[in-house]
């Protein structure tokens, strides 16, 4: 195949990193994947995952692996923070709604069950973990990519899917641009026996409060785990270099206090007490340099609150490898312009409206609240636009697809 001899290097095995991998192979590409963590685990966190990514797992043919880990949640409902009341409910699983609706599943997954599947279908080969990417070096020949273990390489392009605060976007824009919110969460898994108050545990549901809101769904197929993201309109100004940082045991509870029994029980019930710093990517004019490409949270961090940071990441992985086919070496930028093309107004479209969604989720009673509970009735509609997205679709449309993927697998 045209291109087959392109080294491609990925920085970073994440959602977006990995997918790309497995994209790049069903294109007939090559690549390796060289990630910091010594081991793929992550504690404490889920994702959930639709349709606009989903469709493109359900093709490469890992839906029963994923099927089995996953949960779909019977709703989507919204609630008043304080006395539970019901703002608003739609069908997800309930009916089939969903997947009829966009065609492809709606799961609650476990991040380190998804990046296991994602990685066993890549296998071990071609991913070195223990690798934190230092520095990139232009050459007349590709790029060199330096490591702090000492390890060095070359390729002719690099990916950077390596987060919100990636090392490469740096090399790209030269500055960094992420961006501490204003905001920040605290997450937790909880069996559900361990809440009895809480009504509808299988659904998806938003508790709207002054300031803050707190979002869970199940997860985990059939071990009945709760995974919750609460979050706060604090601290003003993050003061710690990582994203996430420890606090004092009583802060989340504290935070929460006063709030609906299921509420206060979820984040009681969490062991962890830890706040993770929301930061999103400051709307970038360039996603590239040279023969060096990002994508997912490195190229467009979000808010996590339509939960689409990682299915987007998904979105481009299939996008910029179904534009790789055919690609020469010494000629990307043509290729790039029209992956940044293709990928940059959606994503910014969804970043923005995640943003207008955590105001949302965080008014104080009073006529603008009602107002947002009129909205939220609708969300199915108003955001179906979101999930009803095909990447594959999309590239056909622009006209970028020159060979029919037959959905094969590995
Ligand atoms: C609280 C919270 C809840 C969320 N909930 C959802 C949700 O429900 N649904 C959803 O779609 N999204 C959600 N997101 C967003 C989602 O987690 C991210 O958008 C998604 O993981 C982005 O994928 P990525 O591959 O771009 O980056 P990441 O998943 O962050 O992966 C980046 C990888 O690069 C590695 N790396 C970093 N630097 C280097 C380096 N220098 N060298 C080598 N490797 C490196 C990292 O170790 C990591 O493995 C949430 C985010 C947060 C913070």
């Amino acid at each position: 195949m045209a291109g087959a001899g392109l080294r491609v290097a990925i920085i970073g095995a994440g959602i977006g990193g990995l997918s790309l991998a497995l994209a790049l192979r069903e294109r007939g590409l090559a690549a390796e994947v060289f990630e910091q963590a010594s081991e793929l685990t992550e504690i404490g966190a889920a994702i959930a995952l639709s349709a606009n990514a989903t469709r493109e797992y359900v093709r490469l043919g890992l839906l029963d692996e994923l099927a089995e880990v996953s949960t779909v949640p019977t709703q989507l409902i919204y609630r008043h923070w304080r006395d539970g009341g019901r703002v608003a409910a739609h069908p997800i699983g309930d009916g089939d709604w969903y997947r009829k609706r966009f065609g492809a599943p709606y799961f609650g997954v476990h991040r380190a069950d998804l990046q296991r599947i994602l990685s066993a279908a890549f296998g071990v080969v071609d991913l070195h973990l223990g690798c934190r990417l230092v520095d990139l070096v232009e050459r007349d020949d590709g790029v060199g990519l330096e490591f702090a273990n000492g390890r060095a390489d070359h390729a002719d392009l690099v990916v950077g899917a390596d987060g919100v605060r990636s090392t490469v976007r740096r090399w790209v824009t030269g500055t960094d641009d992420a961006v501490y919110s204003g905001t920040s969460a605290f997450r937790g898994l909880v069996p559900v026996e361990n809440l009895p108050s809480l009504p509808d545990p299988r659904a998806m549901q938003f508790w709207m409060g002054s300031d803050a809101h707190l979002l869970h769904y199940a997860i985990g197929g059939g071990t009945e785990m709760v995974n919750f993201l609460a979050v706060v309109e604090a601290p003003r100004i993050w003061p710690h270099d990582g994203t996430v940082a420890g606090v004092q045991e009583d802060v989340p509870v504290a935070t929460f206090r006063g709030w609906h029994p299921a509420v206060t029980e979820m984040v009681k019930a969490a062991s962890s007490p830890v706040r993770w710093g929301l930061f999103i990517v400051r709307p970038l004019l360039r996603w590239y340099r040279g023969r060096v490409v990002i994508l997912g949270d490195a190229a467009h961090g979000m808010l996590p609150h339509h939960g689409q940071g990682a299915n987007t990441s998904v979105e481009d992985a299939f996008a910029l490898a179904g534009l790789l086919v055919g690609a020469r070496p010494d000629d990307l930028d043509p290729v790039f312009a029209r992956y940044q093309a293709l990928r940059r107004a959606r994503t910014r479209a969804i970043q923005h409206s995640s943003r207008v969604t955590s105001s949302l989720l965080h008014l104080p009673e009073g006529p603008a609240a009602r107002m947002r509970n009129a909205k939220v009735a609708n969300v199915a509609d108003d955001f179906g636009w979101i999930h009803e997205y095909d990447v594959q679709e999309a590239l056909r449309k622009a006209g970028h697809v020159p060979v029919e993927l037959a959905g094969s697998r590995r």
